[in-house]
């Protein structure tokens, strides 16, 4: 007989992991299921976010980062560190160890809140029976009262620039190179193409980013896109625009891009290829016969706002379902659901989640941008205020970038808030906090920064909502 559970997770990721852990402290009896194996070949928990993406990629930007800054811009603060050197091998197994470090932790924390961690492929079938193949191939059913789909998201493959995991490498490939690639052509200025595209860029590698729209960071609002453009120009970053990439040929000399641009046809050569063009739900071979789940065009699990399939007891949340792909989304649907499968109110307001760009500058937002309250006829006021302008970014040497506010022209509710200068991912989060409690651009303009610190471009970014910004002209 199958073993039943109150909860089954299907996933391991940010969504999953964290759907688990509150499903077991409201009492819940719990299994999460994941067939994601390590570098060192064992299961490993944690899903991309913590094995391949947002913890990995975070160590290696934080490396070249002290080895840009060593070598850049340490200067303009009287040190001098001209023939330092970057060993690539010591930053990536500094970056595995970090990644082991926070999966072991993800097993640690579900041995203490009486998780049961399941290796192995789940496919749902009718009435939540969940079947998981394991490593060797043997198929083991399990039920529950209720399952939480929770498979995240893989990278999209282009048909013409296929994963060889040698030339041609997706966001995994590009943690691992053993060294910066001489030249590195990149598919896609979305987030993964910038922040990667940034950690080889500063180790000394020549970056090419194709972006097949013509405008950059289409999501962001446009003067944060712009400024960030501009810095990204500076740094040396090649993003060509409106370039769409016919093929990729990898040959003895590395690969040879063809595509074209606004000119014609083009040609690019490069020595590694990172394909960074979006990532799809990870739904293939998920649902088995008659589940009544159902997926979209697009392969995500329908769900309506409170991620229910619709299916009695059969939930689902993160990257596999409407909304961004983001692993703190994810693990906010995540708890949502565990509170209302325990009986509780769960609810995630998708109108307040933070973007974060990790780039340097970094870019972070949330709420709408300047285009689309503009395109939904809402009267607005804006406000801006640049880090130029701020004595603790002088002070640090890190000028580049603004705040900008966006509320609304009669009540003054903020709409929206963007941000690009240093350190604005930590920032943001006073943005997101007044947004979720429906404050007004006045609230953050009477509310008090300390001095001297980043926080005051926010400050002066909302006073400027109203003209009367004390350290710039209105
Ligand atoms: P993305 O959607 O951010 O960017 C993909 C880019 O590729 C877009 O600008 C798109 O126009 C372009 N593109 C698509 N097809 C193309 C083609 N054929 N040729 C040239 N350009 C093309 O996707 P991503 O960077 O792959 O990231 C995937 C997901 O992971 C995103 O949803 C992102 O939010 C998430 N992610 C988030 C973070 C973070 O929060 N900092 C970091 C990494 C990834």
């Amino acid at each position: 007989m199958s073993e039943k559970y109150d909860v089954i997770i299907i996933g391991a990721g940010p969504a999953g992991y964290v759907a688990a852990i509150r499903a077991a402290q409201l009492g819940l009896k719990t299994a999460c299921i994941d067939d994601f194996v390590g570098k060192d070949g064992k299961p490993a928990l944690g899903g991309t976010c913590l094995n391949v993406g947002c913890i990995p990629s975070k160590a290696l930007l934080d490396s070249s980062k002290q080895f840009h800054n060593l070598t850049h811009a340490f200067e303009a603060h009287g040190i001098s560190a001209k023939d330092a050197k970057m060993d690539v091998g010591t930053m990536v197994g500094r970056k595995d160890k970090i990644v082991k470090q926070f999966t072991g932790g993800i097993t640690s924390l579900f041995k203490a809140n009486k998780v049961t961690a399941i290796a192995g492929f789940a496919t749902l079938n009718a009435d939540r029976v969940v079947s998981v193949k394991d490593a060797e191939g043997k198929s083991t059913d399990y039920t529950a009262t209720n399952v939480i789909i929770a498979t995240g998201s893989v990278p999209i493959e282009l048909p013409f620039a296929k994963f060889d995991g040698k030339h041609i490498v997706d966001n995994a490939g590009a943690l691992d190179f053993s060294a910066p690639p001489k030249r590195l052509g990149v598919i896609g200025a979305g987030v993964i193409g910038l922040e990667l595209g940034s950690v080889w860029k500063r180790l000394g590698s020549e970056v090419t980013i194709l972006e097949a729209l013509p405008d950059f960071l289409a999501a962001a609002d446009a003067d944060i896109a712009k400024v960030a453009a501009r810095e990204f120009k500076k740094q040396g970053l090649d993003i060509r625009l409106g370039a769409k990439l016919g093929k990729a040929e990898v040959g003895k000399k590395g690969v040879t891009l063809t595509y074209t641009d606004a000119k014609g046809e083009q040609t690019l050569e490069v020595d590694k290829l990172l394909v960074a063009v979006g990532r799809r739900a990870a739904t293939k071979g998920l649902l088995g016969d008659n589940t009544g789940v159902k997926l979209d065009d697009r392969g995500r699990v329908e769900v309506d706002e409170h991620n229910w399939t619709g299916v009695e007891g059969v939930w689902a949340a993160g990257d596999c379902v409407r909304g961004p792909m983001l692993a703190h989304k994810g693990s906010e649907e995540g708890i949502a659901v565990a509170e209302l499968i325990a009986g509780k109110a769960g609810h995630v307001n998708l109108d307040t989640i933070p973007w974060v760009i990790y780039t340097e500058p970094e870019l972070a937002w949330v709420g709408q941008t300047e285009a689309q309250v503009k395109e939904a006829g809402i009267p607005y006021k804006t406000g801006s205020f640049p880090f130029a302008a701020i004595g603790r970014a002088v002070a640090m040497n890190e000028t580049a970038g603004q705040v900008k506010v966006i509320a609304h022209a009669e009540t003054d509710r903020i709409l929206g808030v963007h941000m690009v200068g240093p350190v604005v991912s930590e920032l943001i989060a006073e943005a997101v906090v007044t947004m979720e409690f429906k404050g007004s651009a006045e609230d953050l303009a009477r509310i008090v920064h300390a001095h001297p610190t980043l926080s005051e471009a926010v400050h002066e970014a909302a006073l400027a909502v109203d003209k009367r910004a004390i350290h710039k002209a209105n």
